[in-house]
């Protein structure tokens, strides 16, 4: 089955992953960005995240692979690193540990590799593949507010251009600034329920030349706050990244935010737990101006609860759900919500739902994948004190699984241990746990 036209507004992360699935239902894939985008790897001001740190989970990583089979080899070939189960570590007040949530002394063989380059070459080279797809037209320096209502239903979009552009569905990937609340209000519909967890969370990052990219063992290392003391907030880590260069990524939350600048990044960097990253950094030359990104809140957006919803519009990635960036899993919760597109429109089904009434499957579905990274993050955001905000008392069978794995994984339990991680990277989905 075949459609005619799908828009994409935004051609970040999902509208990039969402074009290249609709690519094989409809006839025409027009994907919109406000952006001017760069011929290369350059970072952009619609993604100013890319300035952090962005590590790309197991789970994440398998969707990308199968819809773009060329991305492992590209990525190598321009400098984007792999982490093994050894590369990949966290220092500690009690040591080093390959897994930061528990003491794990050994690195866990056999778990699946991370993937770390800059945010920026990652999308780069997925937007190659998109641009080179007959039926995708891309559409830059193209700003998308006003949706063409038909009746009660989305027919296209207006671009800033004041042209038209009839469609049978529009995605709004637009991230967090998402555009369908206000066009959910405009047409008379209820807003979704929102779970909020105020968290407070702030990074600083600052890209680094090292005289020897290679200066220390691994891929790169996490730094985790002490437990008391004066800096119980703050963390951070380093990775090396393509180009030979270092990202230098600082965390901290609840008030005590990395700073700005170099002298104070320097000086926060003198308050962690990792001595060493001041003496790998004495040998680094840094290479871009500190960027600092606030992150108040998670935000979960409860479309699944919804009993009516404009037909030919489906929101996907940030604008459903958006989780404190310090777990690394909104790219990767991105794929699912993805993956979840593909097999809705599977072109090879016959049973599939038509483009207006996909809302009612994909919301639940959605639900379902966001469910294991936002209990993760809030888990650990409730761990600090001064979190604020929903806690999911409703997962309260699952967190309770998950504390017994969890503490079969401390008394070394390595299939208890492995579980945990496939599901925190992905892999699984959280509904696993209830089998186990
Ligand atoms: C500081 C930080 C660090 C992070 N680190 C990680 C990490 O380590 N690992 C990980 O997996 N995830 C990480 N994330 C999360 C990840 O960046 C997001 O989950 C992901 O980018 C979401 O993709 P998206 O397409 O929904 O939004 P975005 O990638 O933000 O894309 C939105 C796009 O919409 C465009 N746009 C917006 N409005 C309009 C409009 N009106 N018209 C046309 N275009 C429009 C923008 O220009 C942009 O290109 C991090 C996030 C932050 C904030």
């Amino acid at each position: 089955m075949s459609y005619s036209r799908a828009v994409i507004v935004g051609g970040g992360f999902a509208g990039l992953l969402s074009a290249r699935v609709l690519a094989d239902t409809f006839q025409q894939v027009v994907l919109i960005d406000r952006d001017h985008i760069p011929p290369d790897a350059t970072i952009r001001a619609g993604v100013p995240q890319a300035h952090h740190q962005h590590h790309l989970l197991p789970g994440g990583l398998e969707i990308l692979n199968r819809l773009f089979p060329d991305l492992g080899p590209d990525l190598d070939r321009q400098g984007g690193k792999i982490a093994g189960p050894s590369d990949w570590f966290a220092y500690t007040p009690h040591g080093k540990t390959y897994r930061l949530s528990r003491k794990q002394t050994e690195p866990i063989e056999g778990s699946a590799p991370l993937r770390m380059q800059s945010r920026s070459l990652l999308e780069h080279v997925i937007r190659g593949y998109v641009e080179r797809i007959a039926n995708v037209e891309v559409r830059y320096e193209t700003r998308v507010d006003e949706p063409r209502f038909e009746g009660d239903r989305i027919a296209g979009v207006v671009t800033s251009q004041g042209e038209p552009i009839n469609a049978d569905l529009v995605i709004d990937a637009s991230g967090r600034v998402s555009r369908t609340l206000g066009w959910l209000a405009k047409l008379g519909y209820e807003a979704p329920p929102a779970s909020v967890i105020e968290c407070d969370f702030a990074y600083s990052s600052v890209f680094y030349r090292p005289a020897d990219p290679d200066a220390f063992a691994g891929t790169g290392f996490l730094i985790s706050s002490a437990r008391t003391g004066n800096y119980v907030k703050r963390g951070g880590s380093l990775v090396k990244i393509e180009d030979d260069k270092w990202l230098v990524t600082l965390a901290g939350r609840l008030g005590d935010h990395p700073p700005a600048d170099i002298d104070g990044i320097n000086q926060y960097i003198a308050t962690l737990h990792a001595p060493h990253i001041g003496e790998l950094l004495r040998d680094a030359e840094p290479v871009s101006q500190p960027h600092q990104y606030k992150f108040p809140r998670s935000v979960n957006r409860h479309y699944e609860r919804l009993e009516a919803f404009p037909e030919g519009l489906l929101p996907i990635g940030d604008a459903i759900c958006h989780i404190n960036p310090g777990y690394a899993q909104g790219m990767s919760s991105v794929c699912r919500q993805v993956s979840v597109l593909s097999e809705l429109l599977d072109p090879t089904r016959e049973d599939h739902p038509p483009p207006h009434d996909l809302w009612r499957a994909f919301f639940p579905a959605v639900f379902e994948q966001t469910r294991a990274p936002w209990l993760f993050a809030a888990l650990s955001d409730f761990s600090k004190k001064g979190t604020t905000g929903d806690f999911p008392e409703h997962e309260k069978e699952v967190i309770k699984k998950l504390k017994q794995l969890s503490t079969q994984a401390d008394e070394g339990d390595m299939a208890a241990a492995r579980l945990v991680d496939q599901v925190f990277d992905m892999q699984l989905p959280l509904s696993t746990l209830a089998a186990v």
